[in-house]
């Protein structure tokens, strides 16, 4: 068995001259670490114990958030250790338990990965999704159990994982101490030579401005990359070139999942977030994911303490004969004093119109309105304020668009995409029963499963199998659109779209010229970690347009969105395309 590589990891503050006194999340990450290597397994299980009592003791609503858990059974096996850990759970409780790899136990799901990779998932410094696409997080099994965990986990928030997870106290104390001596040794020691390496640093920094300075000066010189373009747009032409400056800010709109990844967005710099209520009234019903009533109260006196806005969704078409949980989330928002609604269903629209005039409305992209004179007649019947537009027009479309609405418009910036037959499709009701359009879900978890064939892994969706990748091949999600076939006489390949991610960055300046009031960031169902990166990364990109800088003097940024993309790959969507 190999020691796990977290005891060498850097510190994540390195800039502290008392390194151990700073690192509450990695001094844990240690403990837990030295206790998992060095104890033997009965040893391990009293932590185990420690653990779930301080979850149900200090999470309010776990048995709620549990709730879709109840009766699974989930291993995780950290890779660098002989012993893995089965979570179990009954009537909402959680149980933890230490067993040695390959006990003979029936389990839903299993996980695996370094111990590393854990630690980080646990402390919010990593994205579940972005690590199983990069095969550095394998799932097998019941994706429903695994994505249920993921939000359930997630919308803990960071504070209190730590809490959860700081050693127990004699152990503390022990640590305390230890880091006391330390940090002394550290300041004899240590310390002149931590002086000459932020000196060091300092110096490397003032190079890397001058550098970034050096880029900016050349960029602004040089031709825009038009060779690499297939298409490109008047739009674009006329605002590469030319970064303006003193021009109204966009609005940058990020989704949030939990109410953890609410307050994260806005710490990271949104000015809007966009959720749903806890049912089948929004077009992300997953698991453990979105907002009760009280959940929604505590998330706008966030975001208005801060002078941020609300929306929400309630974007799925209303059951015939069963409108109430539609109507009923309807009048929670509103009496709760949400920013707007975003809505497709024109029943829906035509109740919030009546009953709440003065409440923003936006028209949903799952209404699939692509011409002005759709979104004129929503605008006329029905008061929109703005239209969230599908991810099918080209720059110069969106220009015209807009000209010809009385509206303000909505466009993706960020996330993944569909074949853009936006509240169209039935692909996901003919394998499964439900759809995104009347459910809220898209390839429900209970119907996904993923399976490990001697390196390759299989995905399925209810009875179809969607893809399989090689070892080391990136992976996706098995949404039909996105499966791999294999047509007469060929051999497999994606036939409707690949699994990858939008990402226009690098049309910022044509989308704010062509009339774009707000950017959209898609991800609700993603963690918490992908909406803070996410959003710090475009606040970075939006603030260096709006100072006329070009995007490509942030590189860093650019590079984190990439790590980011579903599949491992990014597109440009529909903003260039040279079809119709
Ligand atoms: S199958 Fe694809 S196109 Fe259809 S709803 Fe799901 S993601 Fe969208």
């Amino acid at each position: 068995m190999s020691a796990p590589s977290l005891l060498f990891r850097s510190p994540v503050s390195s800039a502290s001259s008392s390194p151990f006194g700073a690192m509450s999340a990695e001094r844990q990450d240690l403990f837990f670490s030295l206790a998992l290597t060095a104890l033997p397994r009965p040893m391990i299980n009293p932590l185990c114990q420690i653990v779930i009592a301080r979850l149900e003791r200090r999470v309010p609503g776990l048995k709620q958030r549990l709730q879709p858990l109840d009766g699974k059974k989930l291993f995780v096996q950290p890779e660098e250790l002989d012993v893995g850990f089965l979570l179990s759970f009954r009537n909402g409780h959680p149980e933890l338990n230490a067993l040695a790899v390959g006990s003979p136990v029936k389990v839903d799901a299993k996980l695996a990965a370094s111990l590393d990779t854990f630690f980080d998932l646990l402390h919010g410094k990593s994205d579940g999704d972005a690590l199983f696409f990069s095969r550095d997080l394998k799932v097998d099994g019941d994706m429903a159990v695994v994505v249920a965990l993921r939000n359930a986990m997630d919308g803990l928030g960071e504070d209190l994982l730590s809490d959860i997870f700081s050693p127990p106290a004699p152990f503390n104390h022990l640590l305390n101490r230890v880091s006391s001596v330390a940090n002394r040794c550290v300041d004899r020691v240590v310390a002149p030579f931590l002086q000459k390496t932020a000196r060091l640093e300092s110096d490397i920094g003032s190079m890397r401005a001058e550098i970034d300075q050096l880029r900016r000066h050349q960029y602004q010189k040089a031709q825009p990359p038009f060779s690499k373009v297939e298409v490109v747009s008047s739009v674009e032409k006329n605002n590469r070139t030319s970064p303006k400056v003193d021009q109204k800010p966009i609005e940058l709109l990020a989704p949030a999942g939990t109410p953890a990844a609410l307050r994260s967005a806005i710490d990271a710099g949104a000015n809007a977030v966009y959720l749903g209520f806890r049912d089948e009234t929004n077009a992300r019903n997953y698991p453990g994911l979105n907002f009760s009533r009280d959940d929604l109260k505590e998330g706008l006196a966030y975001a208005h303490e801060r002078g941020r806005r609300v929306h929400v969704a309630i974007n799925t078409y209303a059951a015939a004969g069963n409108m109430q949980p539609w109507y009923k989330a309807i009048d929670t928002a509103a009496e709760l004093g949400v920013d707007a609604l975003i809505m497709a269903d024109i029943g829906l629209l035509s109740y919030a119109s009546k009953r709440y005039p003065d409440l923003s409305r936006h028209l949903s992209v799952q209404a699939g309105a692509s011409t002005p004179a759709a979104i004129q007649f929503y605008y006329e019947m029905f008061g929109i304020n703005r239209m969230v537009l599908p991810r099918m027009f080209t720059l110069d479309e969106i220009a015209i668009l807009k000209e010809k609405v009385p509206i303000e418009i909505e466009t993706f910036i960020f996330g993944s995409l569909s074949p853009m037959s936006e509240g169209r499709c039935a692909l996901s009701a003919y394998a499964t029963g439900r759809s995104p359009n009347l459910c809220g879900v898209c390839s429900p978890a209970e119907h996904v499963r993923y399976e490990n064939r001697e390196g390759v892994l299989v995905s399925q969706l209810g009875d179809f199998v969607i893809n399989r990748f090689e070892e080391g091949e990136a992976a996706g999600y098995p949404t039909l659109c996105k499966g791999r076939y294999i047509p007469e006489g060929g051999d497999a390949c994606y036939l409707f779209e690949k699994p990858e991610c939008l990402n226009a960055a690098e049309y910022i300046a044509s989308l704010r010229a062509a009339g774009v009031t707000s950017f959209k960031i898609e991800g609700r169902q993603r963690s918490r970690f992908y909406t803070t990166e996410v959003v710090s990364c475009f606040r970075a990109l939006l603030d260096a347009e709006a100072a006329g800088e070009a995007i490509e003097t942030l590189p860093d940024v650019l590079e984190r969105l990439h790590k980011l993309a579903e599949g491992g790959e990014e597109t440009r969507g529909a903003y260039r395309k040279g079809w119709r």
